[in-house]
């Protein structure tokens, strides 16, 4: 049963248009700044920004923690902590001070030569995710991309296998969905240099029957996946799931590519530790800079030898592998202070306690109502779905996604103080998240769904 079941259409239309209205006037200030942005394609400064609940962004003042200001001088709790990248909270002290450190005393943010220190981050790297090799880039995007490239080369296959409805950024080979006819182009994607077909497999995440029948063609260089899907709500492995993933693999000799970028909210090694997986190579980004610009990916030291035996493959000049300000001496020191400092064992129990509160508040209201929905967590991470059960696909997560539903939400929260992540309904916790923030949105959260039942509720 999906929610809209339950939920009136009218009324909900009704509600939103209130919300997107009481939003405009309260936010006079942001709705100037984005009138007058003709310089900008789209009118801000990255594409993604018009993801928005209402006619226009919120414009940023200041971040510290988990709150943040906008230019009308209003205070927001931060759920969605830039959709990951400020996972370790914004402008951690730590951080703060070794990038003040880098920047005012040491000086060198773009000169091509290593810090000693990045040794040190790819030793804390290694030791929470059980990988012993470790590269960097500036996004999750290019460790995926890095990471692909050098699957193909080491395997001398063409084809990656992803989830249909996976996010691994914006990489050409992940945006391919299921279909009755086999893969298709994942819809609405922009300027595909070639068919995704000939680059790419696909099976749906929890199927490893669609898996096995994908690899057995033979071309498959890499799985590339998220242990659960956390872009399209969060979808859990089922029991059993992961092991299958990887017995596949093996026994048709594709590597496996984990991407932690978001799961590493399961804890201080993502999903890859607390699940005991054994992946050929992790991919992560956002998080482990604190805010600043990094991404990394680990190799198995048996993958990393090999690569670094073929003397075919230009790993040093033209390899189509890493980029100019990649491994720079402020994102190294900025992922050490993060690690080090921010993103502790300690931190990760105060988040996970948090997320379950979270969940709890979330879980009374669905029960009270007796609603078709659910809400999921994932370590530090929380996400409410218009379906019960949880979806265990990412196509069927993405066939229950409701526009107005979220909207409604999602404008209801923020003119009450609440910012959630803007592409779904998730939450995630930092270390400077409070339990005080958490029932905040537990008390808006039922505010907002008994308005939306209405009296008869
Ligand atoms: N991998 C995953 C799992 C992600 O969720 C994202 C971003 N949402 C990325 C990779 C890409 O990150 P970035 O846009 O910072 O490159």
């Amino acid at each position: 049963v999906t929610g809209a079941a339950r939920v009136e259409r009218d009324r909900l239309r009704a509600l939103l248009e209130r919300e997107q209205a009481a939003f405009a006037e309260r936010n006079p200030r942001s709705a100037a700044a984005y009138a007058e942005a003709d310089s900008l394609f789209g009118r801000v400064p990255m594409t993604w920004m018009n993801k928005t609940c209402a006619h226009f962004p919120l414009y940023l003042d200041t971040a510290r923690g988990a709150h943040v200001t906008d230019v009308d001088g209003h205070e927001y709790v931060d759920f969605s902590l830039g959709d990951t990248g400020s996972m370790a909270g914004h402008s951690p002290a730590p951080v703060v001070e070794a990038v003040r450190h880098r920047v005012e005393q040491l000086g060198g943010l773009a000169v091509m030569l290593p810090t000693a220190q990045a040794q040190a981050a790819g030793a804390e790297l290694a030791a929470r995710f059980g990988l012993p090799r470790w590269s960097f880039s500036l996004t999750a995007t290019d460790a995926n991309r890095w990471a692909i490239r050098l699957a193909r080369a080491v395997t001398d296959r063409s084809k990656i296998l992803v989830n249909s409805y996976c996010y691994h950024g914006s990489v050409d080979e992940s945006l391919i969905v299921t279909s009755p006819e086999g893969g298709a182009p994942r819809p609405g994607n922009v300027g595909a240099p070639v068919a995704v077909t000939e680059t790419s497999r696909v099976a749906e995440f929890n199927d490893l029957d669609g898996l096995a029948r994908e690899l057995a063609h033979g071309d498959v260089a890499a799985v590339l996946m998220e242990p659960a899907l956390t872009n399209i709500g969060i979808v859990l492995p089922e029991p059993g799931y992961l092991e299958g993933v990887r017995e596949l693999t093996r026994r048709y000799g594709s590597l496996l590519i984990i991407d932690e970028t978001h799961t590493f909210c399961a804890g201080v090694g993502g999903a890859t530790r607390a699940w005991g997986l054994e992946p050929d190579v992790v991919t992560i980004g956002k998080a482990i800079g604190g805010g600043i610009p990094a991404g990394a990916y680990g190799l198995s030291a048996e993958l990393a030898d090999r690569l670094l035996g073929r003397e075919d493959l230009d790993l040093i000049d033209m390899g189509g592998v890493g980029g100019t300000l990649a491994g720079n001496a402020l994102s190294i020191a900025a992922v050490c202070a993060t690690l080090g400092e921010v993103l502790t064992e300690e931190a990760f129990a105060h988040m996970h306690a948090l997320a379950e509160r979270f969940e709890a508040g979330v879980a009374r209201v669905i029960g009270t109502h007796r609603l078709p929905w659910s809400v999921t967590r994932l370590g530090a991470r929380v996400e409410y779905r218009f379906a019960d059960p949880a979806p265990r696909t990412g196509t069927e997560a993405a066939a229950v996604h409701d526009q107005e539903l979220d909207d409604y939400l999602h404008t209801y929260l923020a003119n009450r103080g609440i910012l959630m992540t803007p592409f779904h309904n998730m939450a995630l916790m930092s270390p400077a998240t409070t339990e005080a923030d958490v029932d905040l949105h537990s008390r808006l959260f039922a505010e907002a769904v008994a308005l939306l039942l209405g009296p008869d509720a």
